[in-house]
């Protein structure tokens, strides 16, 4: 379904005549990768094309490739460059194949002023064209690090449960530093936030709509809560603070409660998303929760939480030799963090340190409009190759 007509590939040619990189980019946003969790028309065009397209290319170059299975039909693709000697180390380059839903015209790469158009050119295959190409333009060189495997890491199911990052962080290998691709504007990240989901409960008495004094109405209860936890959870929410990602958040999205008007409601729930900063985990932000409730001398609503599969936040120690040497090809002083969540996150609590790196802003991604700047498409692509050349 990917392929596109021969006028169409002769028109992706044309605009992208300028390099091989805008090409393989061009490529790859012609390659619909909807995450078929979030795909809700049944497009039915998950990762497995753009896996098997960048799996030819890599055979056709002379590089070993594997497959992690993940979801069946859904693979994890493995890229390995051996060094010249033997490998000492390894660096992963890991960014994801998925792309959240578009009609399927977004698929048609479009080059404008500069600006490269279509879903996913910004997040993320904007990294994956810029990670691989410089893996292959290594290849291609005598410059190869002497004794660091390179691993180009195509990962599936980011923008859902990254059950792709989860799964490698779980089967290994491991490695000494994983770039994961997402578009940070060129900017090294090493902290965001984690994610919390939260399911509050209150329950009361039905009534008759017309005697509300005989029933406890489970909705007014939810509102004292919620009273609560935007004023004086606010408040202590906002007297933490950490140096990259400032003060975590909190936010309702989606409430719950009654049947109709004529009945007082005897339940009712909130889902809350609670985006945690380095420090914070599931036990202290619930036992947070019920101790302010407790000191405010306020009954707590009963309190869960909705999504198992853990989501910590990210803190790599910016300090470390191989994220200094990121910085330094990128031409930065500072790491920064994002409030986003990432497969970083999964990866470095599977043991591998990990920073996030690539083109384009984060504004652009999974807006209707989906664009990625080429010159910094290119920036990104140095700075890669410029890294993984200084490698030992
Ligand atoms: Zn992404």
């Amino acid at each position: 379904m990917w392929l596109a007509s021969s006028r169409r590939r002769d028109e992706i040619s044309r605009m992208a005549k300028h390099s091989p990189l805008s090409k393989l980019l061009c490529d790859l946003v012609s390659i619909p990768s909807i995450n078929p969790s979030l795909d809700h028309d049944n497009l039915g065009c998950a990762e497995e094309p753009v896996t098997a397209f960048l799996e030819e290319l890599s055979q056709k170059a002379g590089l070993r490739t594997n497959r992690q299975k993940v979801i069946p039909g859904r693979d994890n693709l493995i890229v390995c460059l051996s060094p010249m000697k033997k490998a000492k180390q390894r660096i992963f380059l890991a960014p994801h194949l998925d792309v959240v839903p578009a009609s399927l015209d977004a698929f048609s790469p479009k080059i404008s002023k500069g600006r490269l158009y279509g879903r996913g050119a910004c997040d993320t295959k904007a990294s994956v064209a810029c990670f691989f190409q410089a893996m292959l333009d290594l290849s291609l060189s005598t410059n190869r690090p002497a004794q660091t495997e390179i691993v180009f890491v195509g990962l599936v199911d980011e923008e859902f449960s990254q059950s792709g990052s989860r799964a490698f962080a779980r089967k290994g290998p491991m490695g000494n530093l994983a770039i994961v691709g997402e578009p940070t504007g060129l900017q090294v990240v090493t902290a965001h936030k984690g994610s919390l989901w939260l399911q509050l409960e209150t329950h009361g008495k039905a009534a008759h709509g017309s005697t509300p004094e005989k029933g406890e109405n489970a909705i007014l209860e939810m509102h004292h809560a919620l009273d609560i936890l935007f004023n004086e959870y606010s408040v202590l929410l906002r007297s933490k603070n950490h140096p990259l990602l400032g003060s975590p958040t909190l936010s309702v999205g989606k409430i719950l409660g009654g049947s109709q008007p004529n009945v007082v409601p005897n339940r009712c729930t909130v889902d809350l998303d609670r985006r945690t900063i380095p420090g914070e985990g599931i036990d202290t932000v619930i036992t947070e929760l019920k101790d302010l409730f407790q000191s405010l001398g306020k009954k707590a609503p009963k309190i869960k939480v909705s999504r198992r599969v853990p989501c910590p936040p990210l803190h790599t120690d910016s300090s470390m030799p191989y994220v200094q040497m990121l910085l330094n090809k990128a031409r930065r002083r500072k790491t920064c963090g994002v409030p986003y969540f990432t497969d970083a996150s999964p990866l470095s609590a599977g043991g591998t340190p990990s920073v996030v790196f690539g083109p384009g802003n984060i504004a652009q991604a999974h807006a209707e409009n989906e664009w990625v700047d080429l010159n910094q498409v290119e920036r990104a692509h140095s700075t890669i190759l410029n890294f993984l050349k200084e490698l030992p």
